[in-house]
């Protein structure tokens, strides 16, 4: 089944204690700070249904037969994979920007819990039931699922029970219905989604098997007791004409806050056992990585496209070392490009027998397009010119004593008027200078885990035997530095004594 826009829209509509800049939010629908993102994931879901979208959006299910949607489909094939890509890409086409967290970039976590079933039911069986009904679940009814990993932690050198306990979020009550949990998360569009994947954050266990914090669970974010309490959005701050990204992209993050949440058994994912918890987190973004690093080919491309007109448009783009830069952000653009690529190209079955992106390919990819974004932010800043950041805004331009001098000295040659120019400048201000602009490479930088973690993927997934392979043979070592045992020699030629 997919919805559509309105019934989406409608289902947030469920008295969820909403709260941002001070204010409760009486309707998150129709909130200036909530309404552009909530409009956009309502597109997504219309694309769906709309005939010219349909088919790169949807697919049917060959046991139900029910139209789905592609980005929350189990992936199996290559083919799965080419078909997600192309639709979120559809995505960002059509909404003409970067939005990540609106479902297709989250849902692949709980693929990961899928693969680890083996070590769901050494828990519980009944908790490997639960993952895959969830999935299930998330195939036929198609919520707006986010994630949720980051509590506020408190003081790391101590140890949870020795501060605030709810510093990290865990189970402060068994019953018959659930668990009951106390604590908070951080969650990028929580208060206009349907459920989480709530699990812990990276976390050192130590010997114990057992914690009251290692819980994972599904949250219906309509649940009682959730208080969503949002950072300020940005839409509204400032003029559209003037701040055309801030004003349609902001993915309005959020502390949700669980005073004590009962969540019904049939969604707890696992609950107490350590095993789980490192499990999940070593292997959480095996899927997820795809459509988060894809985001950074549509920023590139925004870049790319924004230095080059501004070069073009006075003539710098003739000049070598103009021309060299462009290359600098096409060769970040392609590197990527060539990672995501390869990873389905060269993908790998998982241990539930799904298919995984190759795991090298895409979190190397992901440590090149994350740890790179700031330098290629700081190139298409310098192409652009300081002209981004001293350019008055679009009422000057209209305003009779000024728009005949910003007229005068902003349009460049019969094809590039003052309007266009300002436009452009605009456009360029809010993706590289603006506050929304360090909020996105922020988001880059930690919203599917902080640098660390991410080369710590790479560190697990690369394969390091190759390499010293390679340097045993060609430096002529023993075998046993590898740790295997040295091939036979072979056996000695008779001499005249012995024969
Ligand atoms: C815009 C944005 C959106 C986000 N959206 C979500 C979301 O939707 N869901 C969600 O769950 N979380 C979300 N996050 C939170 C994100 O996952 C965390 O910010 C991230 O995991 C880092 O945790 P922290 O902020 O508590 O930093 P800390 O844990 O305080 O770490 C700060 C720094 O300390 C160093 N450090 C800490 N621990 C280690 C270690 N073990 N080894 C080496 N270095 C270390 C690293 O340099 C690290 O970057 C979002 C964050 C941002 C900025």
């Amino acid at each position: 089944m997919i919805r559509t826009g309105q019934q989406y829209i409608d289902s947030i509509r469920d008295g969820r204690m909403v709260y941002i800049n001070g204010e409760r939010v009486r309707d998150v629908p129709s909130h200036p700070m909530f309404k552009p993102l909530v409009d956009i994931r309502a597109r997504i879901y219309d694309m769906q249904h709309d005939a010219a979208t349909r088919d790169i959006m949807s697919y049917s299910d060959p046991v139900t037969g029910e139209i789905c949607a592609v980005g929350n489909k189990l992936p199996y094939t290559q083919d799965d994979w080419h078909a997600k890509r192309r639709a979120t890409d559809a995505v960002l086409d059509d909404v003409g920007g970067v939005v990540t967290r609106v479902g297709d970039e989250t849902v692949g976590e709980m693929w990961s819990l899928y693969d680890g079933q083996d070590v769901l039911n050494e828990v519980d069986p009944q908790f490997s039931a639960n993952i895959k009904r969830h999935i299930d679940r998330t195939i036929q009814a198609d919520p707006f699922h986010v994630s949720a990993n980051t509590d506020p932690k408190g003081d790391r050198s101590k140890r949870p029970q020795d501060q605030d306990p709810d510093m990290l979020l865990h189970v402060v009550k068994e019953t018959d219905a659930g668990i009951v949990v106390r604590g908070a998360k951080y969650e990028t569009a929580a208060a206009y989604a349907n459920q989480a994947f709530t699990k812990p954050t990276i976390a050192n266990w130590g010997d114990s098997q057992l914690s009251d914090y290692a819980v994972g669970f599904i949250c219906d974010l309509g649940s009682p007791n959730l208080k969503f309490i949002c950072r300020t959005g940005f839409a509204g701050r400032a003029p559209i004409e003037d701040y055309p990204l801030s004003n349609r992209f902001d993915e309005v993050d959020t502390l949700v806050i669980f005073d004590d949440v009962l969540i019904p058994w049939e969604n707890v994912l696992f609950y107490r056992h350590t095993r789980a918890a490192t499990f999940i987190r070593a292997t959480l973004h095996r899927y997820s990585a795809f459509a988060f690093v894809q985001r950074n080919i549509k920023l590139a491309d925004m870049m790319i496209g924004a230095a080059l007109l501004n070069a073009r448009q006075t003539g710098l783009d003739k000049q070598q070392a103009v021309q060299e830069k462009l290359a600098t952000l096409a060769v970040y653009r392609e590197g990527i490009n060539a990672h995501l690529t390869a990873s389905i190209a060269m993908a790998e079955r998982s241990p539930a027998g799904l298919l995984m992106p190759n795991q090298s390919l895409l979190f190397t990819g992901r440590v090149a397009a994350c740890s790179q974004l700031h330098e290629m932010m700081h190139i298409a800043r310098e192409l652009c010119g300081g002209q981004i950041c001293v350019t008055p805004d679009a009422a000057a331009f209209k305003h009779p004593e000024t728009a005949p001098w910003l007229e005068k000295f902003y349009s460049v040659n019969e094809n590039w008027v003052a309007d266009d120019r300002r436009k452009l400048l605009a456009f360029a201000r809010d993706m590289l200078n603006s506050d929304y602009a360090g909020h996105r490479l922020t988001f880059q930088l930690f919203a599917q885990s902080p640098p660390f973690a991410h080369l710590a993927a790479v560190y697990r997934n690369y394969d390091w035997d190759a390499a010293a392979a390679t340097v045993v043979k060609s430096a002529g070592l023993s075998e046993r530095v590898l740790g295997r045992a040295p091939a036979a020699a072979p056996a000695p030629a008779p001499t005249k004594a012995s024969a």
